[in-house]
């Protein structure tokens, strides 16, 4: 009664126990809905993908990464990756979950924690530092799952070149080892640097750099949003992470030379990418040691389970 009372704006104290009515996930009218609108858009992507309608699809409502089986949690009330993910591998397909979002998936990653035939993938800001504090990387699934649940971490400050490394070092074999059928993957683009919430510092262009990794894989993608609280940073992220999905990239491309002159930012230099940041050796000094032995624990304990 108290999730029915909650949709309908109300607030319950038994709404609670499900995480619901907390700073985080607050009772608002229509909030069912408006979850269940945000979980029918990738569950219509996932349909268009097994019936080959669609080799990619995007869902930028989508992403609500952090919910748990009647659990709200993290500004996400129902795991619409979690469901797409288990449309698909009930249908027999070999899913790649890769989470970007700077905060951990959790949600998915504890739903096929016991599976091997969903291979999660997350980077996100150490948990250490962040919500929802777990995400280390020995956290590796467990039973048939084991080794298929793969948490690279990463130290404040991370940068674009620290965070392709590590991609390519950990994500790109692993991925190749798995052979998925189909990849699911959740670009919340709240890693940028100037996001309010959180404190890495990446670029765009390394959101498009991974999705032309992804591509080149040459299986249907379904890709959604997530995180992202400097707007306009985010939106842009994801309109240039949709243009190099569907290898439109610079085509119609209105907006260069408009940075300056629209929204009076010298950081944007119009057009869909960021500009390059500098990074100073101190802070290479403090995020690459610890990215080192992330990555050094990943190879130990999860790459022998795939042979690599
Ligand atoms: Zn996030």
């Amino acid at each position: 009664m108290a999730a029915a009372e909650a949709a309908e704006g109300k607030f319950q104290a038994q709404a609670l126990d499900m995480g619901i009515g907390t700073v985080d996930c607050p009772v608002f009218k229509d909030m069912y809905d408006y979850s269940a609108l945000a979980c029918g858009a990738s569950l219509t992507g996932a349909d268009m993908i097994l019936s080959g309608s669609a080799d990619a699809a995007f869902n930028p409502s989508g992403g609500l990464h952090h919910a748990g089986p009647e659990r709200a949690s993290g500004f996400c009330y129902l795991n619409d990756m979690a469901l797409a993910c288990l449309v698909l591998a009930e249908a027999g397909k070999r899913v790649l979950y890769l989470d970007v979002d700077v905060h951990y998936g959790d949600g998915v990653a504890y739903a096929f924690y016991d599976r091997s035939d969903v291979m999660t993938i997350s980077f996100h800001q150490s948990p250490r530092t962040l919500f929802p504090g777990t995400g280390f990387e020995d956290e590796i699934g467990a039973g048939d799952g084991r080794g298929y649940c793969v948490n690279v971490p990463l130290p404040v400050g991370t940068y674009d070149q620290a965070y392709m490394k590590a991609f390519k070092v950990i994500a790109k074999p692993l991925i190749k080892a798995f052979e998925p059928d189909v990849i699911v993957f959740e670009l919340g683009a709240d890693g940028l640097a100037g996001d309010p919430l959180a404190n890495l510092y990446l670029t765009n262009n390394t959101y498009a750099e991974i999705i032309k990794i992804l591509l080149s894989y040459n299986r249907p993608i379904l890709m959604t949003g997530g995180g992202g609280y400097n707007i306009e940073n985010t939106v842009r992220a994801w309109a240039l992470a949709w243009s190099v999905l569907v290898g439109a990239e610079g085509e119609h491309d209105s907006s260069y030379g408009l940075g300056g002159v629209m929204l009076e930012s010298t950081e944007w230099q119009g057009g869909l990418r960021d500009r390059e940041l500098v990074v100073s050796g101190q802070q290479r000094d403090a995020v690459l040691p610890a990215l080192e032995a992330t990555m050094e624990s990943l190879k130990a304990n999860v790459f022998p389970i795939h042979g690599l």
